[in-house]
């Protein structure tokens, strides 16, 4: 296949920068390694109350849409760059795409699979099509553990786990590596009960149940009274090499709290916060109106441990220095995003780093380093979907300009 450009990375800056650069007349072709579309976004719920909160999740279904209908735009999920070279101004890539293993047409949606499957999260069904999937970075069999269950229960025959790959071969002019970031693992701060204390769920997990409708079962609403969120986990500290702020996580928490009280109006929520960020356009108005909506408490936990009653209970320093302990029906961390491998062949360009492990010159310039090859969204630092979004236009015209310069046979 010859391309123009080859997008690596289907989040919302790889599918906006494949729509930018088709309304510019550019073909791209963009390989997305999980098997399905939108990166983090297709995990988040929509977060309107009576009014929009403006948290951007709904740009990603916008886009697709706009996308199902551009003609120079190919997708190929479930594909990895195996191989990469460049030559006379062109990129040669050679793709692996693991063939679906989930026969669709069969699957008749009865569940049996996810009851049978061991570990959670290895079947998913991603907001933007009801299909199911099997993430090959959860599934057993995928990590080379003997396991079929799901295959063996399935009563249509609808799941056939044996590896097939397709190679495909692409030549283009220029790569846009868009390969996003990796959330900050909560459980690298025990202290704060992750995976340990009941109750104790993050952002993106409290994000994904209420999208899933699945955040009942796991506390019935009428018993959903109090809740805690706990601010810069993984985010202004250094000791987990994460000395910068991630932008996004106090407008997500005042976010979710809203939509927790609009669905469950007896919930109360408690910030726990070090210091706001003004990253977000009108964010002090926003945290202006939420301090009549909520409680912010200028304190860090010390520690999340199960309190008498089973409840997670916070314990931190009030404002007076006094040890304050107190239990609530749910904490949220607030987790920050921290630089994720974008795992390419070693044969590939070396990409300028950054800052904290994050790729690209700065966060805002598009360039990777190397003739041809530019970076865009949350893979250069933390960043919201709008900003990825707008990077994402940026670096269509820079991709454009750099064409037009390899056409006129110009000096790079
Ligand atoms: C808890 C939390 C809540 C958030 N909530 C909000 C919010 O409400 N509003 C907001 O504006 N922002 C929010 N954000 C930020 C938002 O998630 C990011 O702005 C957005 O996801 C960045 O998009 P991206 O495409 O750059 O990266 P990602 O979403 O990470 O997507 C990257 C894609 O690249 C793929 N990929 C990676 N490497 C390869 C490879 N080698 N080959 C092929 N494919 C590859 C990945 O599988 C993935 O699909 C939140 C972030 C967190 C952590």
């Amino acid at each position: 296949m010859k391309k123009d450009v080859l997008i690596v990375g289907g989040g919302i800056t790889g599918l906006s920068l494949s729509w930018e650069l088709s309304c510019l007349g550019i073909n791209s072709i963009l390989v997305e390694k999980a098997p399905f579309l939108g990166g983090h976004v297709s995990q988040f719920a929509c977060k309107a109350t009576e009014t929009c909160q403006k948290c951007g999740a709904c740009l990603l279904e916008d886009c697709l849409s706009k996308l199902a209908g551009a003609e120079c735009s190919d997708i190929l999920v479930n594909s990895t760059i195996d191989s990469f070279r460049e030559a006379s101004r062109k990129f040669n890539a050679l793709i692996l795409q693991r063939q679906s293993q989930v026969i669709n047409e069969k699957c008749d949606d009865c569940g049996l699979c996810s009851k049978v499957c061991p570990v959670e999260g290895a079947l998913l069904r991603p907001s933007l099509d009801s299909r199911l999937y099997i993430s090959n970075n959860k599934c057993l069999k995928s990590l080379g553990i003997q396991c079929e269950a799901c295959a063996q229960i399935c009563p249509q025959g609808a799941i056939e786990l044996a590896e097939k790959t397709k190679e495909i071969k692409i030549e283009a002019s220029a790569v846009a590596v868009c390969t996003g970031f990796t959330p900050f693992d909560a459980s690298r701060k025990p202290r704060l009960g992750y995976q340990r204390v009941p109750g104790v769920l993050t952002t993106l997990e409290l994000d994904s149940l209420l999208r899933t409708g699945n955040f009942e079962p796991l506390l019935p609403a009428d018993e959903l009274k109090s809740v805690a969120f706990i601010q810069c986990v993984g985010s202004r500290d250094a000791k987990s090499g994460a000395n910068y702020c991630s932008r996004i996580c106090c407008g997500v928490s005042i976010r979710l709290a809203r939509l927790l009280k609009n669905k469950y109006p007896q919930a109360e929520s408690t910030i726990f916060y070090m210091d706001t960020q003004t990253f977000e356009r009108e964010f002090d108005k926003t945290f202006g109106q939420a301090q009549n909506e909520m409680t912010f408490v200028r304190a860090m936990p010390a520690e999340i441990r199960s309190g008498e009653d089973g409840r997670p209970e916070v314990t931190y320093h009030g404002n007076d220095d006094t040890k304050q302990k107190v239990a609530f029906d749910l904490v949220i961390l607030s987790i920050g995003i921290g630089p994720r491998d974008p795992d390419l062949p070693r044969s590939f360009p070396t990409l300028w780093n950054n800052r904290d492990g994050f790729i690209g010159s700065d966060d805002i310039d598009v360039s990777g380093g190397h003739p041809g090859i530019f970076v865009a969204g949350a893979n250069q630092g933390p960043k919201s979907i709008t900003d990825c979004v707008s990077q994402s236009i940026l670096a269509a015209s820079q991709i454009k300009k750099y064409l037009d310069r390899v056409k006129m046979g110009e000096q790079l």
